[in-house]
């Protein structure tokens, strides 16, 4: 689908987009049927996690649901488009926090237009308490909604005050810090080498003085939604593609009956070897991002298959590793003699649920617990027709046009760029950080506070010194010896001036992989000069970046990975001290103010999220047959539609 639009709606500091499922038709119909069970399994606690974010969610959803369906106010007055941006932020962030900072936000419209749009609602369809007439209950609803006092902030992590009485969130009632780490501490860990996840699928209240542990199971806490979840799980068994799957699902489904953590071990454990089907999901109370005190999960659910034209691209650069250590242009004493890499799985994604929705990941790693990774192993996945939506998201925007004046560069980019940038991920990941080891004696510790970002810009040099080579065109990875440009022009551009954009003015960098860029995109500007290598210019009173000498670049690129490998490998502080200080931590003020300045212009979205496609049945008569997809329902209708076939609690 050449015309297939990716971006289908846009309000506040958001914009929705669509993705695909590419071969979607190629699986069997029984790998169909399993992504559809699984699909309806990750849509199931859709309800768990609004609850989890903060304890009023659920009831201004339905009461914005109600509203949506329901009113009979003019849908095109202002007094109702704000209220419907509103609704949009809501479902957005499964809540009324921000999904990224976890800041409360409001309506712009007045509390007395929120309450009238209310009462000119169905009443019945409200979450009224029992008693309360329509005009009270839009009274104390929108005073949770319009509180500028209370629960300002989703998760807290500042400050000496008690995180977990200072965040919204709905993991704790009535206790404090000190109660929740004594309570936890208390817990028994029957092995000190495996530790259980304490404390990961529950919620602790003090009811009557005495401190409870609410577990989320069949017959605790969000039971409904579970015995839900559990439904699909079931009908999915049936459909399983191995036996160790449907054993991987069996002990799912145990671990929700029960809520035992022993099972949740279990599960993961099976999860993590299930590596032979096609089909893979992830359900369950997983990260713990939204718990200020990092115990309790979130509930998520991804539904997805494996890419097997994308997943054999990573093969084959693992299948060569010795190739590219031996080759590599750095001193013989820091290569591995052997070297093994590391296959990364690429997956499509079927549906999004819970906390990957619709905001989402863009590459998975799990399972979290430590022990698990290292006795086990742990699945490490991009997802790629997701990247891909992004990515031509993008190139509708605008930006690449902004910052790059040079036609043959765009032409090259918009051919090129999104094959070249996930093969230097593959490069990246695969070998990259594999690469290379230290002289004996050398502590892995020595480059201290500067170690991640040398580490990642060690990774990034192997990828971008390769993907110049011969081999990736002979290994078929790149079409031709023109593509990997696209991934020096892209670098070179988003580390001088691209990732600025994500900076306040007046700050330095501080994340790992932005210092980075910027030290080898300015390490190779200032170290190029005299050739004229990589040129900053000005057009029409605005700065562009241009490469003029594509080979020099790669042999600079060579040069500094040989200097930051031996870095590494000597455990050498002051010379990557010196390194990242220089070259990757102080913003050019000037050029930094004039790139917000045109990125403001553009007026995009800084956040992304998506809807899923619609799967449903093929009947033949009274027999399931197959499942069909479709891409044609828009956000909101997506929205109600979940609350409508989804809301169990
Ligand atoms: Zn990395």
């Amino acid at each position: 689908m050449s015309n297939f639009e990716y971006v289908i709606d846009r309000f506040a500091d958001i914009k929705i987009m669509r993705y695909q499922i590419p071969e979607f038709e190629t699986l069997t119909a029984q790998q169909r049927k399993l992504l559809y069970c699984l699909s309806q399994a990750a849509n199931c606690g859709r309800d768990i996690l609004f609850d989890q974010f903060f304890e009023h969610n659920l009831s201004i959803r339905k009461t914005i649901d109600a509203v949506v369906e329901t009113c009979t106010a003019d849908r095109s007055s202002n007094q109702y488009q704000g209220f419907l941006t509103y609704a949009k932020r809501v479902w957005f962030s499964n809540g009324i926090h921000h999904h990224y900072s976890t800041d409360k936000f409001f309506p712009d419209i007045e509390q007395s237009e929120f309450k009238e749009l209310i009462v000119c609602s169905d009443f019945s369809k409200m979450p009224a308490q029992k008693g309360e007439n329509a005009i009270q209950f839009a009274q104390r609803i929108t005073d949770i909604i319009y509180d500028h006092t209370t629960n300002q902030k989703r998760v807290n992590l500042s400050g000496d005050a008690d995180l977990v009485s200072t965040s919204a969130c709905n993991f704790y009632k009535g206790v404090s810090q000190t109660e929740v780490e004594q309570y936890n501490a208390a817990q028994p860990q029957p092995d000190a080498e495996r530790p259980l996840s304490i404390g990961l699928n529950s919620r602790l209240v003090k009811i009557d003085g005495k401190i409870c542990e609410e577990v989320y199971c069949v017959g605790g806490k969000y039971s409904a939604a579970i015995e839900q979840i559990i439904k699909w799980l079931t009908e999915a068994e049936q459909f399983a593609e191995n036996e160790h799957q449907r054993k991987t699902i069996e002990k799912l489904i145990e671990y929700y009956k029960t809520g035992s953590l022993v099972a949740w071990d279990e599960y993961n454990i099976l999860w993590v070897k299930d590596l032979d089907s096609r089909v893979d999901f992830v359900n369950g109370f997983i990260e713990v991002y939204g718990d200020p005190l990092g115990t309790k999960a979130t509930w998520e659910s991804v539904v997805n298959f494996k890419d097997l034209k994308a997943t054999h691209r990573t093969e084959v650069i693992s299948q060569n590793a010795q190739w590219f250590e031996d080759n590599a242009p750095i001193n013989q004493n820091f290569k591995k003699a052997q070297v093994k890499g590391v296959t990364a799985k690429v997956i499509t994604m079927v549906q999004l649920g819970g906390d990957c929705y619709p905001s989402t990941p863009i590459g998975i790693n799990l399972p979290n617990a430590d022990w698990i990774r290292k006795e086990h192993g742990s699945k490490s996945v991009t997802i790629e027709n997701i990247t891909y939506a992004y990515d031509r998201a993008s190139l509708g925007s605008g930006s690449l046009a902004e910052f790059c004046c040079d036609d043959e560069v765009i032409a090259r980019t918009r051919k090129y760029g999104y094959q070249a940038s996930n093969l230097h991920t593959d490069l990246h990941e695969c070998l990259g950080h594999g690469s290379g080891q230290l002289l004996p004696g050398v502590s892995g510790e020595a480059l201290k506070n500067y170690s991640s970002t040398l580490e990642e810009a060690r990774a990034d040099l192997f990828a971008l010194y390769y993907i110049a080579d011969n081999k990736i065109v002979e290994l078929g990875l790149l079409p031709d010896s023109e593509a990997y440009k696209a991934e020096y022009d892209s670098y070179i551009r988003n580390g001088l001036m691209g990732q600025l954009v994500r900076i306040e003015l007046g700050k330095d960098l501080e994340e790992s992989h932005m210092r980075n860029r910027q030290l080898i995109a300015k390490w190779c500007f200032e170290h190029g000069q005299a050739d004229n290598v990589i040129e900053l210019k000005k057009v029409n009173g605005k700065t562009y970046t241009a490469i003029n000498d594509y080979t020099k670049l790669r042999s600079l690129f060579g040069k500094l990975l040989a200097e930051i490998q031996r870095i590494k490998s000597e455990g050498d502080y002051d010379a990557g001290k010196n390194l990242v200080e220089t070259y990757a931590v102080k913003i050019d003020q000037q050029l930094h103010a004039e790139v917000l300045e045109r990125y403001r212009k553009l007026n995009l979205a800084p956040y992304g999220g998506f809807v899923n496609p619609v799967l449903s049945k093929v009947m033949e008569g009274n027999n399931w047959v197959d499942v069909a997809v479709d891409y044609t329902e828009n956000y909101t209708d997506q929205m109600m539609r979940l609350g409508r076939e989804f809301s169990f609690l």
